[in-house]
């Protein structure tokens, strides 16, 4: 038959007659949007029993809590006269008005559970109060008491039984067939129970929870009444973790609007899990927010190495009034006011918390992933310099090596929803360009690429309290979002190489950074977190230092001032150095001998060697910029030069081969000073000064174009 011959009624493309759907119907999907699973219900109902005072909470399980979820309590009991409307919807002894709504302070309240899960399932209520002689029993369909078998009433019927509650859910979703084949398989629905049962207990330590499968004489959980929050992480989560569990109480500023406190547990740099454990309760109640966890999880970076994960357990209280639980169905994404505030209130404190155990923690992971490095393979191609730089490769010196060779980290995800740049991620600025042939590239390139052999550079053990401050600083200038950004951006193209100036993209912004600001901090962090530790760059053969700072001297205009000499000045400087010669060794590995050869060079980043073409001018402000004087400034003053003589830049004295140098570079900064930044990189917040703008919004810009 074709379309022509069908009668109108018939006509596919007719709009469909709205029906009301039946009330039992809507209930039905209502209770799928709130249990969806048998974990779901489960945390429904051990909130119930906690709301009713219960110290101890037993829950069995057949079928992954298919076939049977049941939980018993001996908390206060529900009077008989509540049964009858106890399952009905919007039954609640919680709220009465809706004022009470933002002063509540117990679990649930908006009287849905038990009246979704009788939507949905069988649902038998047995229940004695202290008061009562015996315990009675209900059952319930679709929110109303029923007959447990046919020709009986549906009356509550007495029973023997003990004071507290038991609420037995079969055959779940016996009547949403497609909710029940979207289940995982029992034995995933089972390790989602325990993992709700686990959570629970360690929030709640003082009261006892015991968990099994039915016909099974073991339980999988059972943990004693009683229990302090630590022994609870431990017995559950393994003593590996109760060894390396750090602990803050956080509270609001004294004059912020809203109070608030947090409890955390979080484990320290000793502690390396595959992936996050995030416990967060927020007013008791279990939630998630993936976005409190990406930010303490970032606290991390630079604790652990990468693909190492942390634990953190975190119990934030606020003003009722502050939460806004409606906002999922299921009400585990929360959102409350000061969100961001909060969290970087906690985030902070982690911090610095972590940066006091740092000390004990840091000697141990170097024992734990003490591996030793190949020795490098750096070689400055292309290098005009009579002096080469080649690379530390006796054994004493790769043995003190403090880098340890990890499985090479994958990229960084980038955590959003308007991701532009996904397939084409990897075509920059340049790619778009014509670009010079292999062979050419291949000659600029320094010999190692990064893919070749990629090493998480460990923080050494120090124990100056010069140093120790300054990596305390560091930590404490950061700034989140910049960090953020830097960890999570895609890198768009170089802008202009003269003025160090870069695009990269975050999310749906387009930053333009400069490069060289972002690479001289990289280096300086670099540097601090290797002091005294610091591989070695031989130069082979190699010069002299004096030549060197002559060099430089010639080269700079107003080198008289001083009313010193040119040979005057060389001495003064060469003199300092050669005087320091011994701290300059240990301290940054930067070795002269004593008749006063350059024998080796501190090597921040083992992909990146200095331009070595800024050497002279690097030892010569040595002398004028380092104040030698006070320990704090020296070391820092040092570490700062060290980071300018490293970072990218116009070189003092180019000539011929500009153009193969400026590939290189830009080779350079694209493929291992990014990478490196976002590997280890702590922005401070003065690099918003000037340093990092935000130039363009996608979404703004389709708008503008949509306008077109
Ligand atoms: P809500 O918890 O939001 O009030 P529920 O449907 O979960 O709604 O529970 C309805 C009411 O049943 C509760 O307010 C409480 O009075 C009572 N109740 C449920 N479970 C228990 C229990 N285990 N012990 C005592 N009372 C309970
Ligand atoms: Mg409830």
């Amino acid at each position: 038959m074709t379309e022509r011959d069908a009668s109108p009624e018939l006509d596919p493309s007719d709009p469909k007659p709205i029906r009301k759907l039946k009330e039992s119907l809507i209930n039905r999907i209502a209770a799928g949007e709130i249990i969806q699973r048998p974990a779901n219900a489960l945390k429904e109902l051990i909130e119930n029993s906690l709301d009713a005072g219960a110290t101890a909470i037993k829950t069995t399980v057949k079928d992954g809590g298919m076939k049977l979820l049941q939980i018993q309590d001996n908390g206060c009991g529900i009077k008989k006269a509540d049964l009858p409307i106890l399952a009905q919807r919007f039954t609640t002894s919680k709220i009465s008005a809706y004022s009470d709504l933002s002063s509540l302070r117990t679990y649930g309240f908006r009287g849905e559970a038990l009246a979704s899960i009788s939507h949905v399932a069988n649902l038998t209520v047995t229940t004695k109060t202290r008061n009562d002689s015996c315990a009675w029993k209900a059952s319930y369909v679709d929110g109303e008491l029923v007959a447990p078998k046919a020709g009986a009433n549906a009356d509550p019927k007495p029973f023997a039984g003990v004071d507290g509650t038991t609420i037995t859910v079969e055959n779940l979703f016996y009547n949403t067939p497609i909710r029940l084949s979207a289940l995982r398989g029992s034995s995933e629905e089972y390790a989602r129970i325990l993992d709700v049962i686990q959570k629970y207990s360690i929030h709640n330590a003082l009261v006892s929870f015991v968990c099994k499968k039915v016909g099974s004489s073991t339980p999988d959980i059972s943990t004693p009444a009683d229990s302090s929050t630590l022994q609870a992480i431990r017995s559950l989560y393994g003593q590996s973790i109760g060894k390396s569990l750090l602990h803050i109480d956080v509270e609001n500023e004294p004059n912020a609007e809203h109070s608030w406190k947090a409890e955390v547990y979080f484990s320290n740099a000793n502690y390396h899990a595959k992936r996050t454990t995030f416990l967060l309760f927020i007013n008791h109640r279990l939630v998630e927010s993936n976005r409190i966890k990406r930010a303490l999880e970032a606290v991390y970076t630079g604790v652990l190495p990468k693909g190492a994960s942390p634990f953190f357990y975190v119990s934030l209280e606020l003003d009722p009034r502050s939460v806004d639980v409606n906002v999922h169905p299921t009400k585990r994404e929360v959102h409350f006011i000061d969100e961001d505030d909060i969290t970087i209130r906690i985030a902070d404190n982690m911090q610095t918390k972590l940066a006091k155990a740092g000390e004990r923690t840091f000697e141990y992971q170097s024992l734990l992933t003490g591996g030793v490095a190949p020795p490098g393979s750096i070689k400055k191609a292309g290098s005009k310099d009579k002096a080469r730089a080649a690379p530390v490769d006796d054994e004493e010196e790769a043995a003190s090596s403090s880098e340890a060779v990890l499985p090479v980290p994958g990229e960084r995800k980038i955590y959003s929803q308007h991701k532009v740049r996904t397939s084409a991620a990897d075509r920059t600025l340049d790619a778009m360009f014509p670009v010079p042939g292999p062979s050419q590239v291949k000659d600029a390139e320094p010999a190692s690429t990064p893919k070749a052999r990629e090493t998480f550079i460990q923080e050494s053990t120090c124990y100056l309290l010069s140093i120790r401050g300054m990596r305390r600083r560091v930590l404490q200038q950061r700034h989140r979002q910049l960090y953020e950004i830097i960890q999570n951006h895609t890198f768009v193209g170089i802008v202009d190489l003269d003025r160090e100036l870069s695009l990269i993209q975050h999310t749906t912004r387009l930053y333009l950074v400069s490069h060289g600001a972002l690479s001289e901090e990289l280096f300086y962090q670099l540097g601090l977190r290797q002091f005294g530790n610091l591989p070695r760059l031989r130069l082979d053969p190699p010069p002299p230092l004096r030549e060197l700072i002559a060099l430089a001297i010639e080269a700079e205009e107003h080198s008289d001032k001083s009313g010193m000499s040119k040979n005057e000045l060389v001495e003064a400087i060469a003199g300092i150095l050669l005087d320091k010669r011994e701290m300059l060794r240990d301290y940054f590995s930067l070795t002269l001998s004593e008749d006063g050869l350059v024998e080796s060079l501190p090597l921040l980043h083992r992909e990146s060697p200095p331009n070595l073409d800024k050497l002279p001018l690097f030892l010569m402000r040595l002398g004028p910029q380092v104040n030698w004087t006070s320990e704090d400034e020296c070391l820092d003053s040092f570490l700062r030069e060290l980071a300018y003589f490293y970072t990218p830049g116009p070189s003092p004295f180019t000539g011929e081969g500009k153009e193969t140098d400026t590939k290189a570079e830009r080779w350079q900064i694209e493929h291992v000073l990014f990478p490196a930044m976002r590997q280890y990189l702590v922005p401070p917040k003065n690099l918003l000064d000037r340093d990092i703008v935000m130039v363009a919004n996608v979404p703004d810009l389709y708008r503008v174009f949509e306008r077109c």
